[in-house]
C-alpha cells in the first residue's frame, strides 16, 4: 500500500492510496464519516425563548453547530465514571443569553471550556426581533456519526478510482478532445495529444474527449481511451473544523485497526489459539 498526499491542511486533505481494493477504500470512507467521535450539543435547558422558533427547532440548530473537540479531554458518556449523569469529563457546557434585535451567531454561544468553542464564529442560529429573548444552557457530549449526523467530523468525504488515460497511434493531434475537456487535462504537442503533467488526477472520467474524437471522424472507436486503475483511489476529505483533518484520518485508521484486532481476538477465542 502506498499513500501520497497532494494536499493536507487544517480542513482539507487530498491523497491517493494505491494497492487497495474498493472494499478497503469504502471501509476507510465510512470509518471517517461515521466512526470518528466529536462533540455535539445533546441536551438544552431553556430558561426563556420568546423568538419565532419553537424550542425544538432552536435546539436542533444548536445541535448542528460543529464544536472543537479534544478527544484526550472528553470521554464518551457511556464510558465515564459518572455513569451517564454528566460531569466535566464527558460534558461540555455552554450558555446563550441574547436579546433582539440582532442576528444570533455561534460566537454568542459561550463555552465553559474555551477549547470546546464552536468551530466557526459566524454560523447563524436565529434572527431576533425587538424585545425577543433567548436564554439557555446547552450540554455537548461525545458520540459518532453512526448515531446522528451532528456527530460527523466530515462535511465531505469521498473517493474515486484513479483515472487512466491512453492515446493510441491513430491520434493525429487535431486537438478536438483538448477543446472538449472541462478539466483542462489534455494538451497537444508533436502532432499528438498528451496529458498535461500533474493533471491526470483531475480527470472526472466524463469521456467527453472520447466522444469528441469519434465526432471528429476518426472512426467508430476513439484514439483516446479513458479507464480506471481498479486498485488506486483518490480521496478528498473535508473536516467540519471540530478537529484537524489529519486527526480524522488517523482516528478512522485506528478504528479499522482496532476492529480488525477485536475480530482476531474473537477468532482466537473460538479456535482456542493464542491462549496458554
Ligand atoms: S474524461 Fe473528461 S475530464 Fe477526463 S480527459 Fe476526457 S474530457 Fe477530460
Ligand atoms: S480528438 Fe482524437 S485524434 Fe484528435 S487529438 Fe484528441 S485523441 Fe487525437
Ligand atoms: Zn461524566
Amino acid at each position: 500500500m502506498e499513500i501520497a498526499f497532494s494536499r493536507l491542511d487544517e480542513r482539507v486533505a487530498k491523497f491517493t492510496i494505491s494497492g487497495i481494493s474498493t472494499s478497503f477504500a469504502n471501509m476507510l470512507r465510512r470509518a471517517m464519516i461515521s466512526e470518528v467521535p466529536t462533540l455535539a450539543i445533546e441536551d438544552v435547558r431553556i430558561y426563556d425563548n420568546t423568538s419565532v422558533l419553537f424550542d425544538e427547532m432552536l435546539t436542533h440548530r444548536l445541535g448542528l453547530i460543529p464544536l472543537r473537540t479534544d478527544l484526550k479531554r472528553y470521554a464518551p458518556r457511556a464510558e465515564c465514571t459518572c455513569e451517564g449523569v454528566g460531569c466535566p469529563v464527558c460534558t461540555a457546557t455552554y450558555t446563550l443569553s441574547v436579546e433582539g434585535p440582532k442576528m444570533v451567531y455561534s460566537s454568542d454561544l459561550i463555552p465553559q471550556d474555551p477549547d470546546a468553542a464552536p468551530a466557526e464564529e459566524k454560523i447563524p442560529i436565529i434572527s431576533l426581533g425587538q424585545e425577543q429573548k433567548v436564554v439557555l444552557e446547552a450540554y455537548a457530549i461525545v458520540s459518532t456519526g453512526k448515531e446522528h449526523a451532528k456527530w460527523q467530523a466530515t462535511t465531505a468525504c469521498g473517493y474515486k478510482n484513479y483515472p487512466q488515460i491512453t492515446i493510441d497511434e491513430r491520434c493525429d493531434g487535431c486537438g478536438m478532445c483538448v477543446d472538449e475537456c472541462p478539466r483542462n487535462v489534455l494538451e497537444t504537442g508533436q502532432g499528438k495529444v498528451r496529458v498535461i503533467g500533474g493533471r491526470q488526477e483531475f480527470c472526472s472520467l466524463c469521456r467527453l474527449c472520447e466522444r469528441a474524437c469519434v465526432a471528429g471522424g476518426i472512426g467508430t472507436e476513439a484514439a483516446i481511451h479513458i479507464g480506471v486503475d481498479a486498485n488506486r483511489f483518490i480521496f478528498v476529505v473535508e473536516g467540519d473544523g471540530s478537529m484537524p483533518v489529519r486527526e480524522i484520518i488517523e482516528r478512522a485508521l485506528q478504528y479499522i485497526q482496532k476492529s480488525s484486532d477485536d475480530l482476531v481476538d474473537v477468532m482466537n477465542d473460538i479456535t482456542g489459539e493464542g491462549t496458554e
